[in-house]
């Protein structure tokens, strides 16, 4: 931890490298307005100036005296920054030749380049943000929807935050009354013991709902992945384009010329969606159609939806109910599609649709919306997980519980209770980060990128 709890000057290019407007350069650490202070020629020195407050001045080379740009500095100061360090933000002219000759200048002045997300590892070092909110800056940065964009914010605000600590207290609880009759063992345990079952039975429900919201948070956040299967001719790559709404599949109606599969990506209610669409998956001897479904097969074994189109007109086929059966148990969606020319009455588990017309996409679009995006908790401030780190501790919690349950039961010592619940606690305390280690810390942080 030590070595990570070090202050020394450190700067990033915060915006991307290229031409722009506007470059802005950031730097944090104690000594960092004194050292600007050299380099920095304005009316008044930036360590004097009062924090959050912008000052007009010259960067210049100390060394040689030539000015290297004209620059406005946004002062900002311990323990109120973003850092909790003193820092500063430079905004230069956005050339590359200025931005390096004033990185150049800062290395020159005692700064070093700062590692990915040193910046947001220093304000949870100097305690101004605890892990989750950390995890949700960096989110936020890479957010691809408004959606993941909004569920960043939620956990941002601290709503992740909170109802962990929320979780942890009332495990304190429990733990504070078994420690009591660990003390006065003379106390009557069989009460206790129902009294511990229920709050046990709450805290488990609660952790068990936050983990139930990882999928909502990942998938808002990663995106669905969506295979569009079904027999030759079916209307696979009409719907494709249709999700898509661009010409980038081959529509064709002669038998097996979606040799190989194509991938779009679109936006379905606001969450990425990456779309495959298979090879016409019917019995053949063609030697790269075969190997066109092999591949299908593997793709629809990682997808995250199903998309089994039948063609509607001349209704389900032995294949269609072969693949049916082969799917079963995985997350399917059957669309009837052409209904535009069918006279068969559409199922009632499958979406009545017409690729060609657009007719029934509302509905999929619905259905899809149903099946992945739990409303309830996405934009209602109610916190939503989607770090596999969070799940993971999550799981860990709830696997001390079920011990401590299990142990509780058989009546084990009370003192091995105890420790059941301390654990659980640790691994909550290690979601916020009341609990870390330097790997951990490092690990997490390197998939930031460098100026956050
Ligand atoms: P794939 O082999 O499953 O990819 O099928 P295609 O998308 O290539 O479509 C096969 C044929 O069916 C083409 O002639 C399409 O125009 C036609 N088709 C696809 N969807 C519909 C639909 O909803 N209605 C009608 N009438 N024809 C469709």
């Amino acid at each position: 931890m030590e070595q990570l709890s070090i202050d020394d000057p450190i700067f990033a290019l915060a915006t991307p490298w290229g031409e722009s407007a506007i470059a802005v350069l950031r730097v944090s650490g104690e000594a960092s307005l004194t050292l600007l202070d050299r380099c920095f020629r304005g009316k008044h020195a930036l360590s004097e100036t009062r924090s959050h407050t912008v000052r007009h001045g010259t960067l210049v080379d100390p060394d040689t005296d030539s000015v290297i740009d004209e620059v406005m500095a946004a002062v900002y100061k311990t323990p109120t920054s973003y850092t909790g360090e003193n820092g500063a933000e430079l905004f230069t002219h956005g050339s590359p030749a200025i931005i390096s000759a004033v990185m150049e200048l800062l290395l020159r002045s005692g700064f070093r380049q700062a590692s990915p997300g040193e910046f947001t590892q220093r304000a949870f070092l100097n305690g101004k943000v605890d892990l989750t909110r950390a995890e949700a800056v960096n989110d936020l940065i890479r957010a691809r929807s408004d959606r993941a964009r909004s569920l960043a914010m939620n956990r941002l605000s601290g709503a992740v935050e909170n109802r962990v600590n929320a979780l942890k207290e009332a495990i304190a609880d429990l733990l504070a009354s078994v420690e009591i009759l660990i003390d006065y063992p003379e106390e009557d345990i069989t009460v206790e013991a129902g009294t511990w079952r229920s709050s046990l039975a709450q805290i488990e429900e609660q952790v068990a709902r936050l983990l139930g919201t990882y999928t909502t948070g990942r998938i808002i956040q990663e995106g669905i992945s969506i295979v569009i299967a079904g027999g030759t001719n079916a209307g696979k790559s009409t719907l494709f384009n249709l999700i898509l709404r661009e010409d980038r599949a081959i529509v064709s109606d002669v038998h097996g010329t979606t040799r190989d599969y194509l991938e779009g990506a679109a936006c379905i209610r606001g969450v990425p969606v990456r779309l495959f669409d298979t090879a016409g998956i019917r019995r053949t001897d063609d030697v790269l159609e075969v190997e066109g479904i092999k591949r299908s097969d593997r793709m629809i074994a990682n997808a995250d939806l199903i998309l089994l189109v039948v063609d509607g007109v001349t209704g389900l086929s032995e294949d269609d109910c072969a693949l049916l059966e082969k799917y079963k148990g995985r997350p399917l969606l059957g669309i009837w599609n052409k209904t535009d020319r069918s006279s068969l009455p559409c199922p009632q588990e499958f979406i009545p649709m017409s690729s060609l017309t657009g007719s029934g996409i509302e509905l999929l679009e619905q259905k899809i919306d149903e099946l992945f995006l739990d409303e309830g908790s996405v934009g209602t401030g109610e916190p939503v997980i989607d770090s596999v780190r969070q799940k993971l501790l999550l799981e860990e919690c709830a696997s001390h519980l079920a011990v401590f349950r299990n142990a509780l039961d058989k009546e084990l010592p009370l003192d091995l209770l105890a420790v059941d619940l301390k654990s659980a606690m640790d691994s909550l305390g290690e979601i916020t980060g009341a609990i870390t280690t330097e790997d951990m810390l490092q690990r997490m942080f390197s998939t930031f990128c460098v100026g956050k």
